[in-house]
C-alpha cells in the first residue's frame, strides 16, 4: 500500500495538500478493532491490481457505521452485489424466533470479487450511489 501511495504522489506532484490518503481516513473517536485492521493489512499484502476509488483499501473510501456478515445472494453487476443477512427476531407473546432478512446492494471492489453464494463480511461507507451504502471489505471461509 505505501508504495502505491509514494507512486501516486510522485506523479500527481502538484497535488501535495490532500490530506492522508494512504489508509482511509476514519472519524475521530471510532476506533479500530485488531480484527478490522488485520483485514485492511491482509489485503494490502496481497498487492492485487485495483484502480477502483470506491476501494476501501486501494481508494479514497473510508468506513464506519455497522459491520454485517451474510452471503451474496446476486452478482454479476459491474462492482456491485446483493447481500443478504438472516437473523432471528424474538417474539416474546410465543417464545419463538421469526426469520427476519435484510438485503442491500453492496459495492463489490474488483480486488474482492465476491461472487454469488460466498459468505462476505460488508461495511457502512458513504452514500456511493441510490442504494449503495456498504462495501464488502472480506470474504469469509
Ligand atoms: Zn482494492
Amino acid at each position: 500500500m505505501k508504495s502505491d501511495h509514494n507512486n501516486k504522489a510522485a506523479k500527481a506532484g502538484k497535488e501535495p495538500k490532500r490530506k492522508a490518503e494512504a489508509k482511509p481516513a476514519r472519524k475521530q473517536g471510532v476506533k479500530e478493532t485488531a480484527e478490522e485492521e488485520a483485514v485492511r493489512e491482509g489485503a494490502a499484502e496481497e498487492k492485487v491490481a485495483c484502480n477502483d476509488e470506491k476501494c476501501p483499501f486501494h481508494g479514497k473510501l473510508s468506513l464506519r457505521g455497522r459491520v454485517l456478515s451474510g452471503i451474496i445472494s446476486s452478482g454479476g453487476m459491474h462492482r456491485t452485489a446483493t447481500f443478504l443477512m438472516e437473523r432471528l427476531f424474538y417474539i416474546p407473546k410465543y417464545q419463538r424466533y421469526e426469520r427476519r432478512r435484510t438485503k442491500l446492494k453492496v459495492h463489490n471492489p474488483p480486488c474482492i470479487e465476491a461472487q454469488k453464494g460466498d459468505r462476505v463480511r460488508v461495511m457502512e461507507c458513504r452514500p456511493l450511489s441510490k442504494t449503495k451504502k456498504f462495501v464488502i471489505i472480506q470474504k469469509l471461509g
